[in-house]
């Protein structure tokens, strides 16, 4: 296993298949870009070379996301490539589960093991404003589909964002626990593609939404990844709070690594000064062993943590 100079063992990578996709969320606009494979995304092959790398390092666990990773033509090929390479012990996804209903069958039999769901609210209202889209009644098919077709766990990834979600939070638990999923609770964060006024705007500090679930809950389980609670409630419902602004547990208990869709490493979630090319030498020849030395570079560039002036 393989750790950065501060100690933290790299365990996972999540992977960002494609910068298309089909919804058009007001704290993320990534669509308009839909159509066809694009020639800067790394294609099945070279996605399962990268992974092929960072398993001989010690990767074990691969997160493919977006974009919407569902519009990648060839994503059943994807993942049946990633989840036959030796080391790797878990291949999910986290999607907008508008394409799931069609694919969740397909995925699972092609190594798909587990599913992240975003869904922000419950109301067909406000699921529009925010995505732009009518679709909250296929996410929801989305959700019992990924259910049905046994992927474990499913998780509901809910972003809180101020005045307009914060008032389902407790809705959303009940939903979950009643679907048979995992509910997540996101903190926003101020990615360079959203701007700071939306930042600004609609960030809300979940710590007391967590407070009130250390309150209610009948067993807390801690995470290694970020350090993330898990908290079991007497309904059966169980919820995780996600806080990446909030630095110092977040950054100190981070074992994952991510990889653009055109092919760079970014070895912070928050920072964009250190991110390493991979698919360029890639694409030029390079062996295994030189892609592994250009992986164990970008591990090496890893930051303890970030401060605001740094992002
Ligand atoms: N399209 C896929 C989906 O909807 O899950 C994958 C990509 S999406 C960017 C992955 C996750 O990032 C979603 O759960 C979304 O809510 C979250 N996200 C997007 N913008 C964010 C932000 N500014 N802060 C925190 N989470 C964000």
């Amino acid at each position: 296993m393989i750790r950065d100079p501060y100690g933290r063992p790299v365990t996972n990578l999540r992977i960002s298949l494609t910068q298309r996709c089909n919804l058009n969320c007001f704290y993320c606009h990534r669509e308009g870009q839909t159509g066809t494979t694009r020639p800067t995304e790394m294609t099945a092959d070279e996605v399962a070379t990268i992974v092929r790398v960072a398993s001989k390092l010690g990767i074990r666990k691969i997160k493919l996301t977006g974009g919407e990773p569902l519009l990648r033509e060839d994503i059943i090929e994807v993942v049946h490539k990633i989840s036959q390479i030796e080391g790797i012990q878990e291949v999910s996804m986290t999607t907008n589960g508008i394409l799931l209903p069609s694919m969740a069958e397909k995925l699972t039999e092609a190594g798909l093991n587990r599913v992240n769901i975003s869904l922000d609210t419950l109301n067909p209202t406000k699921y529009e404003e925010i995505t732009g889209h009518p679709f909250l009644d296929r996410v929801l098919d989305g959700i019992r589909s990924a259910v049905d077709a046994g992927l474990n766990p499913v998780k509901l990834n809910m972003l809180l964002l101020r005045g307009v979600n914060e008032d389902e939070v407790w809705d959303m638990v009940d939903f979950a626990s009643k679907a048979g999923v995992i509910l997540q609770i996101i903190e926003l964060v101020s990615a360079p593609s959203v701007g700071n006024d939306v930042f600004t705007r609609y960030h809300v500090d979940p710590k007391p939404i967590e407070e009130k679930l250390r309150r209610m809950a009948v067993r807390v389980v801690v995470r290694r990844m970020h350090h993330r609670r898990k908290y079991f409630l007497p309904n059966g419902a169980e919820v995780e709070v996600v806080r990446p602004m909030h630095n110092t547990e977040f950054c100190a208990n981070c074992t994952r690594i991510r990889l653009t869709s055109d092919g760079k490493l970014k070895p912070c979630l928050l920072r964009n000064d250190n991110l390493v090319d991979i698919l360029t030498p890639l694409r030029r020849g390079a062996d295994e062993e030189q892609l592994k030395q250009i992986f164990i570079k970008a591990i090496m560039l890893r930051k303890p943590y970030f401060t605001t002036r740094q992002r």
